[in-house]
């Protein structure tokens, strides 16, 4: 008889939106093997190929069954370096798990659950020492430390490259740390992963915003060989309608970053509070405005509700955080779009909206969100714009000749390479804002593309 997915334990609905602990428990051992047991260990497995780093899945989740959790996680991190987090948050609902052969008759394997539970593993015993391979005698400065730049310095220090991560922010990680809320993604758990590169020899250097404190040319006159821009995509997108400079409407980034790595919610301990009164609107559909509408319910909010211009089935966020929006009493306020904020003393008070239905198919595959001339009002204390990012700017102000495309972001040839020689880009700052696995895969190629260039 086929035997059906275990289930992961999670906090109640009730007690979890009064702090910031994470919600999903992870497998225990026997869980893990149980789940493990599942997989049929194909010969042409489907899940790697819909892998963007194509993690032997069949390889590491075999190894679970034997109970070598060890070894499970040396076949892992041959293609991932991260996967305590990518096992949280990777979508693999539309990307491995999409894929595995068990889901056509029942529920896929849990393997973002399977990887998730190696990692978490790995964090508490393994011990990673430094890299012991032949030095190649050049370095390389990566600028940023997002996933992008995270996946580029495992490659390179694994090679024997020496490897500079120069971070503008007072914390390493990019969005795994200051955007990904701790209730999804523990801080502790990205500060574990990033250990594993400072214990293999990479050097990670804070407060350096490349561009202002530092250029381009002067990192190339320190004596790096090469250089990879891995800068993601923070800049906040706007709706662009009237009223919205009032006070009280804050962007996603902004809220997250503050509450994430300023403390807000541990306010007065933390002297950077955040206002947002009893009832909050978002506006978004992704896991930028599902991170920001759980976040507002934990900062004390009553009503919070979510504004997207589609429909359920649109929602471009993984389903799991839809799932526990839901459960977290998140209202969805889907085909309408907001056309104006209507403001008191400077303050937000209101938000129109104009109510939309769907049209014909996009250019994204979606059926297009269409006015209909019906209009509603919602009162606010305050509004999340979560609509999405772009590119961030500094280095390009700084480095004119830097190719960019009409959405600011870097332009670079098959190998990562931008229009200026020996220096590389990826991640969200090349695909605007993408994801953790797939800014990964590209600070990898990039990687391997510079051995290939530099020698290995
Ligand atoms: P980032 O993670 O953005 O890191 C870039 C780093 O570069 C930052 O630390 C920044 O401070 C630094 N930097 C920028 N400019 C400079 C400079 N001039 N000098 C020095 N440093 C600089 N993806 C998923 O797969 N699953 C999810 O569940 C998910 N949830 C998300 C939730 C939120 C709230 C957000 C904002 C994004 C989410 N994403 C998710 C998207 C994912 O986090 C990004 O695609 C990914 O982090 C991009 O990685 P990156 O390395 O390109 O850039
Ligand atoms: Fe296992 Fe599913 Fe991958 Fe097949 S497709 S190897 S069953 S995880």
């Amino acid at each position: 008889m086929m035997k059906n997915r275990v289930k992961m334990e999670e906090l109640d609905e009730q007690t979890r939106v009064t702090h910031f602990l994470e919600v999903a428990c992870g497998y225990q051992e026997d869980e893990a093997v149980f789940e493990a047991s599942r997989c049929l260990d194909c010969k042409n497995p489907r899940c790697v190929d819909a892998c963007p780093v194509e993690i032997d899945i069949p390889g590491f989740i075999k190894a679970i069954k034997e109970r070598d959790f060890a070894h499970a996680y040396r076949v892992i991190t041959e293609d991932n370096i991260l996967p305590s987090i990518c096992g949280r948050v990777c979508p693999q609902e539309s990307q491995c798990e999409g894929a595995c052969i068990v889901g056509i008759k029942n529920e896929a394997v849990s393997i973002g659950a399977l990887e998730r539970f190696v990692g978490d593993y790995a964090c508490e015993h393994i011990k990673t020492k430094k890299v012991d391979v032949k030095k190649l005698g050049y370095k390389v400065a990566l600028v940023g430390s997002g996933p992008a730049s995270l996946a580029c310095a495992a490659v390179l220090i694994d090679h024997g490259v020496d490897v500079d991560v120069f971070e503008a922010l007072h914390d390493y990680g990019g969005v795994l740390m200051y955007g990904i809320p701790s209730f999804r993604l523990p801080k502790d758990i990205v500060k574990e992963e990033i250990q594993v590169l400072k214990d293999k020899g990479v050097m990670f250097h804070k407060n350096v915003l490349v561009g202002k404190s530092i250029t381009l040319d002067e990192l190339k006159e320190e004596g790096y060989k090469a250089i990879f821009l891995g800068t993601g995509a923070g800049l906040p997108s706007a709706l662009g309608i009237p009223g919205e400079h009032a006070s009280g409407i804050y962007y996603a980034n902004e809220f997250l970053t503050r509450v994430n790595l300023m403390g807000s919610n541990n306010f007065p301990s933390f002297k950077t509070p955040v206002k947002i009164g009893q009832k909050v609107a978002v506006i978004g559909g992704g896991n930028v405005a599902m991170d920001a509408a759980r976040t507002a319910r934990r900062l004390g909010a009553s009503e919070v509700f979510i504004l997207y211009r589609r429909d359920m089935d649109s929602l471009p966020a993984r389903k799991e955080e839809v799932h526990h929006a839901i459960e977290e009493g998140i209202d969805f306020r889907l085909l309408e779009s907001p056309v104006m904020f209507e403001e008191e003393h400077y303050q937000v008070k209101s938000v129109k909206t104009e109510v939309m239905k769907l049209g014909d198919l996009d250019q994204s595959g979606r059926r297009r969100p269409v006015g209909t001339k019906e209009y509603r009002v919602h009162q606010v204390d305050s509004v999340i714009v979560a609509i999405g990012q772009s590119p961030n700017p500094i280095v390009k102000r700084a480095t004119p000749e830097l190719q960019t495309d009409k959405w600011g972001r870097i332009v670079t040839n098959d190998q990562g390479e931008t229009s200026i020689k020996d220096v590389y880009a990826g991640g969200d700052i090349v695909l605007g804002a993408a994801t953790v696995i797939l800014a990964m895969g590209a600070g990898k190629k990039a990687a391997f593309e510079m051995l290939k260039k530099f020698g290995h």
